[in-house]
């Protein structure tokens, strides 16, 4: 399922942090928060930074270009994950996102959330390159620097909470209007913070190398990858930001040079993950349709390389095929690729959309159940196949896979915008007004996901289950609401 990522803010995650047993509701409930303004020093516990992630992670729904992509996300987490498998002192659960900016730009939000550009991706010339940025972030969020940034600022000024989350959460997405309200905020202690951000810096360097290496990727990469950063500097009139959130002195360029160095060699092929490439060419050809001639150079390049890179640059053009509405011909194309490898998923989902748009939805389910079979649960599948149900008009199998995925991933917005749909075809208001609720809450916005649930409630026959379970979803929201308004400036 492709969905062009619009500036209007859904991203799909296979989350962890469900909302009902999620351990930032459930234990930090149990404890109010302290109080940080009589406590400085004390350390931020961890269930309040996963509460702050969860925080801010719904602001950024609400206001950032997130790409909606099961497939795209089901790699970024993949890879995310490998690599926090190979991490120490992993305290917090991960999740990876991905926005929709051309901009070079990654960073860790409180609570094992890491966020990156889509710029990541054209930049990275392989897989060992993108995972040493998230190698890096990682190693920021396990050495708990953001926590220490803020204990730290918390010393030397005991300023109000609210206006410091809200100054980092801004720098992060804008580093340069960031930089500005922090300073304002901060006034002389900026400087105490910039050399505090170097040490950071440096330790995740160091420990996030040793991740990379761990996970069996090429330690070079992240040299490698500073190198783009610095000729990207020199070549344009503005540095990259995430040099504004990371500086990066010609020290740590050396520093990473020489530390790779003492890492024995390890033979990665050149273009060593095949997802890699895969997903390099779905993010550029989905997020950046103004740069056709970018992309074709691109195809053009890898229709020439190794056998995984022309397999890339065949799916390259069967999305660009498809984008065209040019389906027959994209079928082509795909038809052979899909005959070799039935269980690719890549493939399987280009398939399926294609069908779709043909309007032969009972063989894109046929085809759906079957890989389902296979890879079982698989949320790209189980999400394709939803979709594919309710253009079919099946709606009892849609309703009762979408109620099984939202339950098993209730933080994923793209299973409450197809049970919105579904309920809608369906003529039932008071489902399509909870599920939409569902979508508000995950973008922070709590009155209006209340408003919603209050409406169904009304509509419901009174004392039913039904009322009973909206009710109880207001009063849950209610408490949250409540809970999160302290960070609301
Ligand atoms: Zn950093």
């Amino acid at each position: 399922m492709i969905k062009t990522p619009k500036k209007s803010l859904i991203v799909t995650l296979i989350s962890l942090l469900l909302f009902g047993n999620s351990p930032a509701l459930s234990v930090s409930s149990e404890n109010s928060l302290p109080d940080i303004g009589t406590s400085a020093g004390a350390t931020l516990s961890i269930n309040q930074e996963i509460e702050m992630g969860d925080f801010f992670i719904r602001q950024i729904r609400a206001g950032a270009p997130l790409i909606d992509d099961p497939l795209l996300n089901q790699y970024i987490n993949k890879l995310g994950h490998k690599l926090v498998n190979h991490a120490d002192s992993v305290k917090t659960p991960f999740q990876f996102y991905l926005i929709n900016n051309p901009a070079i730009n990654a960073y860790a939000v409180f609570g094992g959330n890491v966020v990156l550009h889509s710029g990541l991706f054209r930049y990275s010339r392989n897989e060992s390159e993108l995972a040493s940025v998230m190698a890096h972030e990682i190693s920021h969020v396990t050495q708990r620097h953001l926590a220490r940034f803020m204990e730290d600022t918390q010393r030397k000024a005991p300023f109000a909470w609210a206006g410091i989350l809200g100054s980092i959460l801004l720098m992060m997405a804008n580093p340069q209007a960031g930089m500005a309200t922090l300073s304002g905020t901060l006034g002389g202690f900026q400087q105490g913070i910039i050399s505090f951000t170097q040490s950071n810096e440096q330790e995740a360097d160091r420990i996030g190398m040793q991740i990379l290496n761990n996970s069996g990727f090429n330690p070079h990469g992240m040299p490698d990858f500073m190198q783009i950063l610095v000729d990207q500097t020199r070549y344009s009139s503005k540095p990259p930001e995430m040099l504004l959130t990371h500086p990066l002195p010609d020290s740590r360029l050396s520093d990473a040079r020489n530390r790779a160095n003492q890492y024995p060699k390890k033979t990665v092929p050149e273009s060593e993950s095949q997802d890699f490439l895969f997903a390099r060419v779905r993010i550029l050809t989905i997020s950046a349709t103004d740069q056709l001639n970018y992309i074709e150079q691109i195809l053009n390049n890898y229709s020439q390389g190794t056998t995984k890179e022309q397999l890339a640059a065949s799916y390259g053009r069967v999305l660009l095929l498809s984008q065209a509405q040019k389906y027959a011909e994209a079928k082509t194309v795909l038809s052979p690729l899909l005959d070799k490898q039935p269980d690719n998923i890549w493939f399987i989902d280009a398939m399926t959309d294609i069908d779709i748009e043909q309007k032969q939805y009972e063989q894109a389910i046929t085809r759906l159940q079957h890989a389902l079979q296979k890879h079982q649960n698989n949320p790209v599948l189980q999400i394709n196949l939803a979709n594919a149900y309710i253009q079919a008009k099946h709606y009892p199998q849609a309703s009762q896979l979408l109620f099984r995925y939202t339950f098993n991933n209730p933080n994923d917005p793209t299973g409450w915008s197809l049970m919105t749909e579904l309920a809608k075809k369906q003529g039932k208001r008071d489902k399509e007004l909870v599920s939409y609720a569902e979508t508000m809450a995950l973008q922070g916005k709590f009155d209006m996901a209340i408003n919603y649930l209050s409406q169904a409630s009304a509509l419901v026959a009174l004392n039913s289950n039904d009322q009973a379970r909206y009710d109880a979803r207001i009063d849950q929201l209610r408490q949250l609401k409540q809970r999160y308004s302290q960070y609301d400036k």
